[in-house]
């Protein structure tokens, strides 16, 4: 290993290699055709023991920053429970490989997050085979751009609250009656849920939605000891960016207008969620902790 998330490095230098082309993926996508590959921290984030014994349910966690979450709670000590659509086993398959690599428990569960009926299934099958639950990192999520509401359909603007808003709310539902006190909700919601681009109406309506669900449920899960946050991601290269996540002119450039100058990567948002998900953030409720760039965020 010659570098770790430890090492001293210049983050606006960091990644400088990365200047991904034009490129298009059907929804959902696949990490495994996306160039350049996200780094999603296999060769460099080191484990400390922050999360022994933890066991975590992450949705979204076959790619992208679900996927870096799921390799830094497994080095951390945690046996995590993977959700993902059934078209993605090829990337959960590789994250579940890493995840078992450090010594833990994967449990993959694919199904679909705008179906009730999978989330609830997937709280009870996670919670069973890893013998309880202390971490949820709802993370799974759509991102489709759209330029005009006039040709927003019905059908989009209701698979996005779904996907982001109603999943969220049916899992963290289920998984409560696992939850015992000193476990850790993480919801991740998006810089557009205060900088909204205007061809991402729907979506950002979703993660605005997100935050707000966050910081009230914090507020009524504290007296319980659960303890409810928010990672607010900016532009990050994940697969989602080349699934109609923007319009592709966009991605030469991608993340150029942030402070740091240059877009992010899902390696650098998982140390958030450790943070969050171990008691060394036990004060810490009903925050959003912003992971992007350095875009002021309130
Ligand atoms: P990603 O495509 O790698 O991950 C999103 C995951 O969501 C997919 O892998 C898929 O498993 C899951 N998903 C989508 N629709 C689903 C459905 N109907 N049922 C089950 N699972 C479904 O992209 P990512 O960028 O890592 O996205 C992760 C989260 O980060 C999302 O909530 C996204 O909104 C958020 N986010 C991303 C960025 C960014 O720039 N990439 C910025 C802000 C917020
Ligand atoms: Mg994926």
């Amino acid at each position: 290993m010659t570098r770790d998330q430890y090492t001293l490095v210049d983050p606006a230098k960091l990644y400088a290699e990365y200047e991904p082309k034009k490129q298009h993926q059907p929804e959902p996508g696949l990490e495994a055709d996306l160039q350049p590959k996200p780094d999603l921290g296999e060769s460099t984030y080191r484990g400390t023991g922050r999360l022994q014994g933890r066991r975590a349910l992450i949705t979204g966690a076959d790619s992208g920053i679900g996927a870096a979450v799921a390799i830094a709670f497994a080095r951390e000590g945690a046996s995590v429970a993977m959700s993902y659509l059934p078209s993605e086993a090829e990337d959960a398959d590789r994250v579940a490989a890493l995840v078992r690599e450090a010594g833990v428990v994967a449990v993959q569960l694919p199904g679909d997050l705008r179906d009730a009926e999978y989330c609830r299934t997937l709280v009870a099958d996670a919670a069973d085979q890893l013998g309880g639950l202390d971490i949820l990192v709802n993370n799974g999520g759509k991102q489709v751009f759209n330029e005009d509401l006039e040709t927003l359909s019905d059908e989009q603007f209701d698979d996005t609250f779904k996907t982001n808003v109603y999943g969220m709310f049916w899992i963290t539902k289920a998984a409560l009656a696992h939850l015992p006190a000193g476990a850790s909700i993480i919801n991740t919601t998006s810089i557009q849920a205060y900088k909204q681009s205007a061809v991402l109406v729907d979506y950002a309506s979703t993660k605005a939605t997100i935050n707000a669900f966050t910081k009230g449920l914090a507020q009524q899960l504290a007296p319980r000891g659960i303890r409810v946050n928010a990672v607010a991601p900016g532009p990050i290269w994940t697969v989602l960016q080349v699934t109609d996540g923007q319009p592709q002119e966009k991605i030469a450039h991608f993340g150029e207008d942030t402070p740091l100058g240059r877009m992010g990567q899902p390696a650098e948002l998982a140390p958030a969620y450790v943070f969050l998900a171990s008691a060394e953030s036990s004060y810490v409720i009903g925050e959003t902790l912003n992971v992007n760039g350095g875009i002021p965020s309130p």
